[in-house]
């Protein structure tokens, strides 16, 4: 069985403070609160969900804001640095947003693409490129006019401590095509037109820790739920070991790690945010899934009151 996923669907990080979390993606950022709920295993931390107007799969960046967490450090079996994707001609928009906010960013260039680079208030490492290719987002926030807002992700640069390995898992197992290879990188490409271009180091890198500032797991399109089905046999078959699938609620989920420490998941396209609010509302409310709606009362009681606000230029 060969299969190819079209490219990214979330990327899930570690934050510390809730508040900050939605000040940064949200108020400079710009990003689409699309999600308010909690984490499914540990339903006393938020999980926060943001995207473009609707939450497309490509553009999704999730977190788990664990104000008691400790800090991540970021190294090999992690996503090292996640890539957000512009317009063309918004570079020097975004240089100056950024900026304007106190958030430092450098320039630095890879496969003859301009990328700007910066950390969260956490220090999540991040960068921006432009490119012509992906739709452009419907949601405007903080000033940002639509044609500079932020469309989804551009891709992600993987740090693997077995790099031949997730390299070879790349394209043989998830079907992403090998474009092409410069100094230290390695670069694939999905057929999607966000979230699909992947950068993966050549030469090991030393393992990092989880925690607040690093990305907990990278997750992956499967088209509908047969699909998925078909990917989890297709990963087992490949010698790796999913688990089960796991509801989500916005998608279906299987989860495994792959030989560079990464952890993958693979997730449904359906059913999508709009499945428990309208489209309007999305992210203004506390959803929860069926199974704590009867603890309502004491996870809201638990959970530190947040909103999404314009960000005063510091
Ligand atoms: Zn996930």
């Amino acid at each position: 069985m060969s299969k190819q996923t079209t490219g990214i669907h979330h990327i899930t990080a570690f934050a510390k403070n809730p508040q900050e979390n939605l000040d940064f993606y949200a108020g400079i950022l710009g990003l689409r609160l699309v999600k308010k709920t909690v984490n499914f295993d540990a339903p006393e931390v938020y999980h926060f969900y943001f995207g473009n107007e609707n939450g497309s799969p490509g553009t999704i960046m999730t977190f788990f804001p664990w104000s008691t967490g400790r800090k991540g450090r970021i190294g090999g079996g992690q996503v090292g640095i996640t890539t957000f994707v512009v317009p063309s001609g918004s570079f020097a928009f975004w240089l100056e947003r950024l900026q304007k906010f106190g958030v430092t960013a450098k320039e630095t260039v890879r496969f003859g693409e301009r990328y700007l680079q910066f950390s969260d208030h956490d220090g999540l490492a991040l960068e921006i490129v432009e490119r012509e290719e992906g739709t452009a987002s419907e949601w405007s926030f903080g000033g940002i006019p639509l044609e500079r807002a932020i469309k989804g992700f551009g891709g992600a640069v993987l740090y693997s401590t077995a790099p031949a390995q997730t390299a070879s898992l790349l394209e043989t197992v998830m079907g992403l095509e090998k474009i092409g290879q410069e100094g230290d990188w390695v670069r694939f490409k999905g057929s999607a037109e966000l979230g699909n271009v992947i950068d993966v180091n050549v030469a090991p890198v030393e393992h990092g820790s989880g925690g607040y500032g690093t990305v907990h797991h990278i997750a992956w399109r499967a088209n509908d739920f047969d699909d998925h089905q078909e990917w989890r046999a297709h990963v087992a078959q490949s010698g790796y070991q999913p688990t089960p699938i796991i509801d989500r609620q916005y998608f279906n989920a299987i989860y495994f790690r792959e030989a560079g420490g990464i952890l993958f998941e693979i997730a449904t396209d359906p059913p999508g945010f709009t499945r428990d609010e309208a489209f309007e509302e999305l992210g203004t409310n506390l959803l929860l899934p069926a199974q704590y709606e009867g603890h309502r009362a004491e996870i809201e009681k638990g959970l530190p009151p947040v909103q999404v606000r314009e960000r005063e230029v510091e």
